[in-house]
């Protein structure tokens, strides 16, 4: 039996519908559905699951209202640095880049990263010489200009705090995506522009393999969002993981765990989509709202954004 899944999502945090618009929902609603049918088209014409997240996270990437790719919140120095990682659960193989400028869909480095070359890892300047080298799509950093992302960084630029992109009814983050493909492979993705303000080369828990990412068949694939200082302590992804294989946890008993006990407890706000071996798919999230929306043989295709949903 096929079993194929796809859950993607852009960003958790506080997200609540007394600062929305129903124009603005049906927006991101809209986006979440045509991306996440397009995504699952690829899986039902037998693309791999490595293939599809990463396929499906540079559509994300591209809508300017998540924060990645296009519309990537600002840095202290007014300018877009990227995090982005991706990983195989067939082979454990995984690509990361971190603190990258002018990447048009950091997830592409990450995955060519991945694929053609010895390392895990890249950061900054060395990053960008890779994708030069590689042929990856660059973009000049008017692209990544929102007027919006800017009003942000202006509200809190003479401040010492990062913002969460979503903090404050703002509400846009990181995107990610996790699937399981006819052959039973699974595989996650996650992209951001981190967090509004940051400064000093600050990088979150998105292009960390265990903290932002994790995929093996053996258990599932994970994706998080959120403030990714505590992501990255509680090792959220491979934690997941770790609890449905050392303890037998269900998908959605390890998720649940993790973001709603473990994660809460260290005072870490955001979430995780996630998909098992046998395309199960768990959303979720320990803050008011999170973009989501998933699809599987057993479920039929759905976007939600706040709680009770
Ligand atoms: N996790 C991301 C970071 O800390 C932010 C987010 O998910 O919104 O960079």
């Amino acid at each position: 039996m096929q079993k194929l899944s796809l859950a993607i999502h852009g960003g958790a945090g506080t997200i609540e519908k007394s600062t929305m618009t129903a124009q603005k929902e049906k927006l991101y609603k809209d986006e979440l559905e045509r991306i996440l049918k397009a995504g699952y088209q690829l899986l039902n014409d037998h693309a791999s699951a490595i293939d599809v997240v990463d396929q499906t996270v540079q559509m994300l990437e591209d809508f300017p209202l998540f924060n990645a790719g296009k519309g990537s919140v600002f840095t202290h120095d007014k300018t877009h640095e990227f995090d982005a990682s991706i990983m195989c659960g067939k082979n454990l193989k995984a690509g990361a880049v971190a603190a990258v400028k002018n990447i048009k869909n950091p997830i592409a480095l990450a995955k060519a990263v991945m694929e053609s070359s010895d390392y895990v890892l890249l950061s900054g300047a060395g990053a960008l010489e890779f994708a030069q080298l590689r042929g990856i799509a660059l973009a000049d950093t008017p692209y990544f200009y929102t007027q919006e992302r800017y009003d942000q960084l202006m509200k809190i630029i003479e401040s010492s705090s990062t913002q969460l992109d979503h903090a404050g009814g703002k509400p846009i983050g990181t995107v990610g995506a996790v699937a399981r493909d006819y052959q039973g492979n699974l595989a996650a993705a996650t992209s951001t522009g981190g967090m509004t303000n940051k400064r000093f080369g600050r990088v979150g828990d998105t292009p960390i393999i265990g903290a932002g990412t994790y995929a093996n068949n053996l258990t599932c694939a994970v994706s998080s969002t959120g403030h990714g200082e505590y992501f990255i302590r509680a090792v959220v992804a491979y934690d997941i993981s770790c609890l449905m294989a050392y303890k037998n946890m269900t998908l959605y008993q390890a998720c649940e765990k993790v973001v709603m006990d473990k994660l809460a407890k260290v005072g870490g706000e955001g979430g995780v989509i996630a998909t098992d071996n046998e395309g199960n798919i768990a959303l979720v999230f320990n803050s008011p709202g999170m973009y989501r929306g998933g699809v599987s043989k057993d479920l039929p295709l759905f976007s939600a954004i706040y709680k009770e949903e």
